[in-house]
């Protein structure tokens, strides 16, 4: 990264922020997070109750009666696909079904009219503040520390962790292919196509295993957006490389470039156009499920948080993150889907995240004070009820289980009611965390988690539809928005 790229970045993003005298100051808010943790439901919950005056009683800016209107607009930047927020809007609300995921990168542009608290801040914003929402595979920053390894380091930790015992069971295939080929043998298309496939099915296995092992990088694998089949996805790493320089034109010397264009074609361009011009950023998690699966997934969860933690701490000495990281000063990670437990259990939810943060920021020997954490549910799916057991209350929660849904025996229609007591999250993080670190697959007990199908939407007494139910939502943007909108 030149001198020249920092100059560019630092001035084009003051101009930015700042707005001007017919630009309103613009946010960026990153919205991040591993597949399937909330992202997509995350920001079209945020738009449809921004835009439609959601219930959002510590949200001040909108509790106040200060938020005047808020609307879409075209989004800055023309090269990046636009989030599709009416599509994914139509499928929650009127389908009630769940949208199609984050693949890629993505952005949408709203616009916020408030009335400013202070006389400074309508001198300044003019009332008006561009949130530009930028929507972003978590995946790909797993690809951050790729940036300080060579080839050979990058094979080292693939293939050691390959054969942990975590993972040794899905990685069979490929170390077997890979044993097969000699490094200083000649390139050959044919292998290394055949090679990262066998690579690249370890890495979806991985994620798609019960445990829930996080994704582990090169984060263009699982995640490929335009550059399926291109060279520089087209590399593996190889086992037990022998001493000294590949020479030229062998099957290593092939792999070792491609991952070097990896770096400078894939990675350095998404964290120097990207992440670099982020001010605020959330970073969804979904715990419960980590948590459900166990030992191993909660300690991969645990790891996987601490690499991306890593790309948003300020003041480090990495050449890259040194663009950027003093730019972002609001990182918020929120434990998404708490609607699949009941309020007793939200802020057991938060304390269990709250440890998590901190455990993985100390691994990266940071401290876990920078970082907000949250428990909350963009979308909320179920009601709360009370039900009998033994003579015990149990608190219980009500949705309607998406079509084949299978509880206890019975197949669901889509269309049925059910109440289910989901579990008890445990009380004190300290000792569930040492317990974990104690034995080999701690006690965790079972979270009933059930995909349940979209809420309907509510009318008031006049008929006017209500925006989409939520637990927490209005906290997340206090923390994030509020004080641009003062
Ligand atoms: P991402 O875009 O890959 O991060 O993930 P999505 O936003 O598509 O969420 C993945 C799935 O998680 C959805 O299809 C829902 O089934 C579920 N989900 C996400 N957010 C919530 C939520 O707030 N409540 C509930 N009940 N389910 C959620």
């Amino acid at each position: 990264t030149s001198l020249s790229d920092e100059a560019r970045i630092a001035l084009g993003t003051l101009g930015e922020r700042a707005g001007g005298i017919f630009n309103a100051p613009s946010l960026r808010l990153g919205v991040t997070g591993l597949s399937r943790a909330g992202k997509t439901i995350f920001i079209t919950s945020l738009v449809h109750n921004l835009i439609h005056g959601g219930r959002l009683p510590m949200f001040e800016a909108a509790w106040e009666g200060r938020l005047s209107k808020a609307y879409l607009q075209p989004q800055p930047d023309d090269a990046v696909p636009r989030f599709q927020y009416e599509d994914h809007i139509a499928r929650l609300v009127t389908d009630r079904l769940w949208p199609a995921s984050t693949r890629a990168i993505s952005e949408l542009r709203l616009v916020l009219e408030f009335e400013s608290a202070s006389g400074w801040g309508r001198l300044f914003s003019g009332g008006k503040l561009n949130l530009d929402i930028v929507d972003y595979p978590g995946e790909w920053l797993l690809d951050l520390p790729l940036l300080s390894q060579d080839y050979r380091s990058f094979s080292e930790r693939a293939v050691a962790l390959a054969r942990s015992p975590a993972r040794s069971d899905l990685s069979g295939a490929w170390l077997a292919q890979a044993g097969e080929i000699a490094a200083h043998a000649d390139a050959s298309e044919e292998k290394a196509r055949a090679l990262a496939g066998a690579f690249t099915s370890y890495l979806a296995a991985c994620k798609a295993d019960s445990r829930a092992l996080s994704t582990l990088p090169p984060g263009r694998f699982l995640m490929p957006g335009d550059l399926e089949g291109s060279p520089a996805l087209t590399f593996a790493p190889l086992p037990d490389l022998p001493d000294g320089r590949a020479p030229s034109g062998s099957f290593q010397a092939m792999m070792e470039r491609r991952f070097e264009s990896y770096k400078t074609a894939v990675v350095k361009p998404f964290f120097r156009d990207h992440i670099a011009r982020l001010d605020r950023q959330i970073v969804l998690i979904d715990a419960m499920q980590a948590m459900n699966a166990g030992r191993d997934a909660v300690i991969d969860l645990e790891r996987a948080l601490g690499e991306v933690l890593e790309c948003f701490r300020p003041g480090r000495a990495n050449p890259i993150t040194r663009l950027f990281a003093h730019r972002i000063d609001k990182v918020l990670v929120a434990a998404t889907k708490a609607d699949h437990l009941h309020h007793e259990s939200h802020d057991r939810l938060e304390a269990l995240v709250r440890r998590l943060v901190e455990r993985a920021a100390q691994r990266i020997g940071a401290s876990g004070a920078g970082f907000e954490v949250m428990a909350m549910a963009a979308v909320r799916a179920t009601r709360e009820a009370r039900g009998e057991s033994d003579g015990e209350t149990l608190p219980l929660i009500v949705g309607t289980p998406l079509a084949g849904e299978t509880i206890t025996g019975q197949t669901f229609d889509g269309a049925t009611k059910t109440a289910i007591f989901p579990g008890d999250l445990p009380t004190d993080p300290d000792s569930f965390f040492q317990q974990l670190e104690s034995s080999s697959q701690a006690s965790i007990p079972p979270i009933n988690i059930v995909r349940f199908r979209p809420p309907r939407i509510e009318t008031d007494d006049q008929g006017v539809k209500l925006s989409l139910p939520h637990i927490r939502l209005d906290r997340a943007l206090q923390y994030l928005l509020g004080d641009r909108l003062e």
